[in-house]
C-alpha cells in the first residue's frame, strides 16, 4: 500500500462541480493523476471548474451537463462515461440544493425539488453506476456529501434535513449490499460552508452570532477545508472504512456549551 493519496488513471466523477464544495473536490483530485468527469447544469461554470482543474495539473477531463433531477438525463451522463472512459472508479454524489422556509408553506413540489436532489438522485447514480461499473469491475469508491443537518433538525429546513439524514442511511445499506463486491459507500458531513448556499444565511447578523458561538472552531468553514475528508474516504488508506462518515463541523458535534 501507498501511504499517500495517489488516484493515477482512477475515473471519477463529481456532481454538482460547477461550483462551491463540488468544484473543490474536483481540484482535490485534479493534482493527483485522476481522469475526472465534471458534471452540472451550469456549462459556463462548468468551463470556470475545468480552467481550475488543469491549473491543478488534470489535463484528462470531460464536463457532461446533467440535471440531477432527470433520470434520463443520468442515464446520458453514464452512456458517455462508458462511451469516453469505459469505467467508472470514484463517484462523488455532491449535487445538492436547500431552503429556508416554513414546514407550513412548503408545497409538494418544493419537498420533491429538495428530496429529489439530495436522496433520489444519489440512490439513482450510485445504484446505476454500480451496475454498469463497479460491480463488474469489483471495486469503486461512492462519496456521498451529506450534512451536519443529517444529525439534527433545521427549523425551515425539513426537507433537506430529512434528504440528508436519509443519505446516511442509504449510504450504510449500500455500503452493506455491495461489500461483497469491493464497492465502498461512505459520507462526508460538512457543517456550514461558505457557498452560495449558504451565502444568504450569512447576511443574517443573528444568524452568525449564533452560529460561531455554537462552534468550537469560531467560524464557518472554506469549501477546500472539506476536501481532505473527500480525497481520504476514496483513496486506498481508508480501504477498511465502509458505511461510515466524517463530519467536518469545526467541533460543533461533540461539544455543547
Ligand atoms: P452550492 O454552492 O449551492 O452548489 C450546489 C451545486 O449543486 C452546484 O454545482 C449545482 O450545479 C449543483 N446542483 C444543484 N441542483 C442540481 C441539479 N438538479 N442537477 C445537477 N446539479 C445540481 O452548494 P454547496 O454548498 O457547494 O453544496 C454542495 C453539497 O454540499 C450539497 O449536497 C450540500 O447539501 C452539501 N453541504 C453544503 C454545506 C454548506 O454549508 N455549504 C454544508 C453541508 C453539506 P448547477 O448550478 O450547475 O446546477
Amino acid at each position: 500500500m501507498k501511504y499517500q493519496f495517489d488516484f493515477t488513471d482512477k475515473v471519477v466523477l463529481v456532481t454538482g462541480a460547477s461550483r462551491g464544495l463540488g468544484r473543490a473536490y474536483a481540484c482535490g483530485f485534479a493534482g493527483l493523476g485522476a481522469k475526472l468527469v465534471l458534471s452540472g447544469r451550469d456549462e459556463k461554470m462548468l468551463e470556470e471548474t475545468a480552467e481550475l482543474v488543469r491549473q491543478e495539473g488534470c489535463e484528462d477531463y470531460q464536463i457532461i451537463p446533467c440535471d440531477v433531477l432527470d433520470t434520463k438525463a443520468m442515464d446520458h451522463l453514464i452512456e458517455e462515461i462508458d462511451r469516453l472512459y469505459g469505467r467508472l472508479d470514484i463517484l462523488v454524489n455532491n449535487a445538492g440544493v436547500g431552503h429556508k422556509i416554513p414546514a407550513v408553506n412548503v408545497s409538494p413540489e418544493e419537498w420533491q425539488r429538495v428530496i429529489g436532489t439530495n436522496l433520489d438522485a444519489p440512490f439513482y447514480l450510485s445504484s446505476r453506476v454500480a451496475q454498469r461499473f463497479m460491480i463488474p469491475q469489483n471495486g469503486g469508491n461512492i462519496i456521498n456529501i451529506a450534512s451536519m443537518g443529517g444529525f439534527s433538525g433545521i427549523p425551515g429546513g425539513a426537507a433537506y434535513s430529512a434528504s440528508k439524514a436519509g443519505l446516511l442511511n442509504l449510504t450504510r445499506s449500500l455500503a452493506g449490499e455491495w461489500a461483497k463486491n469491493n464497492v465502498r459507500v461512505n459520507c462526508v458531513c460538512p457543517h456550514y460552508t461558505e457557498t452560495d448556499m449558504v451565502k444568504p444565511l450569512m447576511a443574517y447578523e443573528q444568524w452568525m452570532k449564533l452560529n460561531t458561538l455554537r462552534t468550537p472552531l469560531g467560524r464557518l468553514a472554506q469549501p477546500e477545508e472539506t476536501v481532505g475528508a473527500v480525497l481520504f474516504l476514496a483513496s486506498d488508506m481508508a480501504s477498511y472504512i465502509t458505511g461510515d462518515y466524517i463530519q467536518v463541523d469545526g467541533g460543533s458535534l461533540g461539544v455543547a456549551y
